[in-house]
């Protein structure tokens, strides 16, 4: 599932537009009882498929791996399909009792299956080099190639099945870390004012009045935010150093040399392109203090708290939900007729639900479900213009999803997730193009050209400042000195600093500012892959505006590739080389122009 969940910076307007627009999930179910039914005819598939299959591997040669690959394929999609039928639903429809049971047993029924199918993942990797390679010579095995050979990446570090077993038997008391992290900022609410009387506030809502007009609001909804972190940041330390501390002790045993390997390894980047690439990245933080200096002036003070990085610039108006269709479709359909024609069916087969309601869940994905269902959208739309943004970013997801699995296998469509986001950041940045062109209202138009800067800061420079934070605490953990609240704090703000320099005042509680990134507990070295996407955006968008000819139906044939090859040779048609330091230069210089039309608009608007 693509998904960014980003916290709303409005609290729910009372005139929504997008009332009504509701998902149509009879492409995937007619109800729960197909579902049941489907699960438990899934499961009976994958015994009897697993039974045939179990051992044949390396000996049904060329074209009986490639017949159990196809018949794998026609599976998991089926799964994904009826799978994401309960996830749906219970995304939407929270409170209701079948919603519920049918999660439960879509989660159940999800390990189920996912353990009777993992032989065939297993004994591909167990097979000898030269077993594999000449299966890899194939044609047969074209459509599943580069995915087989990136799975075999894994095999130095395999360990005995006896080994494999203990590691998996402990996965349980691990999970109970995790769920301990989300369970404590999840059931965080704080007494706050946010101007009609104090309510009980979680952390995510605290979060968005960093968006509010109103500095004193945002400096108080800050503070609360830290002074509540403070009861709880033991706790998230521990659980942060006994992740990270299994993590490390789980590398050595596997003999896996670097931290950072078991992600890089599913972004499929080399870990000498990420770290030229966060170098570059750090060179460049002097642009961020920039804005953030002229930004202090146009609000008229010295120097910028925390609570004022993202306070917004000029003006704002509404947007119809029809607005946003018309125009995301105007954007899409620009760039070429066939992303314009992916959105409108889209919307037309009910694949979107865009409305706010009591039992959905924040934030926005898409799903690309497979082969044979359009990709859903999930979002809540406000009435805003940050609103549409979000919409064009889903559905860059879904076209790509749509081209991909029109041509690739179902296991060969989905990249990682640093090439997965450069689609959605692509179609995000064309619609604010877009949207900054033809909006006549100065003050909004600065709104927008702040906005596209600010995100761009978040996603590129923030999310760098937590990779090199993460990087610290794995080479503290495995120097094997215990992540403490306070050890983890001087971490913290030792990066924030390099980043912030004197441009932004950090206040005193920002030292726990760490111990609410979900990210760091899930996924580790996640963040740097939305800043390879976003420059890797830029880097597009600059030359699609410098040739549209040629441009696009390159970008087309990008989008149809799926993850059929590696992101270097995925990007090089598109006249990006990972391996070249310039590729960042370039990517700089876009952001750079970004940020010189936000500074022109607000001078613009300051002299009027
Ligand atoms: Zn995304």
């Amino acid at each position: 599932m693509d998904s960014q969940i980003r916290s709303s910076p409005v609290a729910v307007s009372t005139s929504l537009s997008a009332s009504g627009i509701r998902w149509d999930l009879s492409d995937l179910e007619p109800d729960a009882d197909q579902a049941r039914r489907d699960f438990d005819e899934l499961l009976a598939r994958s015994r009897d498929f697993a039974e045939r299959r179990r051992g044949t591997i390396g000996s049904s040669g060329a074209q009986g791996l490639r017949e159990l690959l196809d018949e794998l394929d026609e599976l998991t999609q089926d799964v994904s399909r009826v799978h994401f039928y309960a996830t749906a639903r219970e995304h939407t429809d929270a409170m209701d009792a079948e919603t519920t049971d049918l999660a439960t047993l879509a989660r159940d029924r999800a390990a189920d299956l996912e353990s009777l199918l993992l032989f065939v993942e297993l004994e591909w990797i167990a097979l000898d080099d030269a077993e594999a390679e000449a299966l890899l010579e194939a044609d047969e095995l074209e459509p599943y190639r580069h995915r087989l050979r990136v799975a075999r990446e894994e095999k130095p570090y395999v360990l005995s099945e006896g080994e494999e077993q203990a590691l998996n038997a402990r996965r349980p008391a691990i999970s109970a870390w995790e769920s301990l992290h989300g369970r404590e900022l999840a059931t965080l609410t704080v007494e706050f004012d946010g101007g009609s009387g104090p309510e009980p506030h979680t952390i995510d809502r605290l979060l968005s009045y960093i968006h509010h007009r109103d500095r004193d609001l945002r400096l108080a909804a800050l503070d609360v935010l830290y002074e509540a972190l403070d009861g709880l940041a033991d706790v998230q330390a521990s659980c942060y150093d006994a992740v990270v501390g299994d993590r490390l002790s789980v590398d050595r045993l596997r003999g896996i040399p670097d931290a950072m390997w078991p992600t890089n390894q599913r972004n499929e980047l080399d870990g000498e392109v990420v770290e030229t690439m966060i170098r570059a990245i750090e060179e460049h933080y002097p642009l961020g203090r920039r804005w953030f200096v002229r930004k202090a002036e146009a609000l008229g003070l010295d120097r910028l708290l925390l609570a004022d990085q993202y306070a917004p610039l000029g003006g704002d108006r509404r947007v119809e939900w029809s607005e946003a269709v018309a125009m995301v479709d105007d954007s899409l359909r620009d760039f070429h007729p066939r992303l314009g024609d992916i959105f409108r069916t889209c919307l037309d087969r009910g694949h979107v639900d865009a409305e706010p309601r009591p039992g959905k869940v924040g934030g926005a994905y898409c799903n690309s479900v497979s082969k044979t269902v359009l990709p859903y959208v999930l979002m809540n739309y406000t009435d805003q213009l940050r609103d549409v943004i979000t919409l064009a970013h889903e559905f860059g997801h879904a076209v790509h999803g749509t081209l991909s699995l029109e041509r690739q296998s179902y296991r060969s469509y989905h990249t990682g997730l640093a090439l997965a986001e450069v689609p959605s950041t692509f179609a995000q940045l064309l619609a604010v193009e877009r949207l900054i062109d033809l909006e006549e209202d100065p003050a909004t138009r600065v709104m927008l050209l702040a906005d596209r800067a600010e995100g761009a800061m978040a996603s590129i420079f923030r999310q760098t400042v937590m990779a090199r934070f993460e990087m610290q605490a794995y080479a503290a953990r495995g120097e094997g000195k215990g992540l403490t609240r306070d050890r983890l704090a001087e971490m913290w703000i030792e990066e924030n600093e390099r980043y912030y320099a004197d441009s932004i005042e950090l206040p005193e509680g920002y030292r726990l500012g760490w111990a609410y990134i979900p990210h760091f507990i899930h996924v580790r070295f996640y963040t740097y892959a939305y800043a390879f996407a976003h420059l890797i955006a830029f880097s597009l968008a600059a030359r699609y505006r410098e040739d549209p000819e040629q441009f696009a139906p390159a970008y087309l044939d990008f989008l149809a590739s799926g993850a059929s090859k590696s992101p270097r040779d995925l990007l090089a048609p598109l006249g990006v080389d990972l391996r070249d330091p310039q590729t960042w230069a370039h990517a700089f210089a876009e952001f750079d122009r970004c940020v010189v039309a936000a500074e022109e608009a607000v001078a613009e608007l300051d002299a009027a």
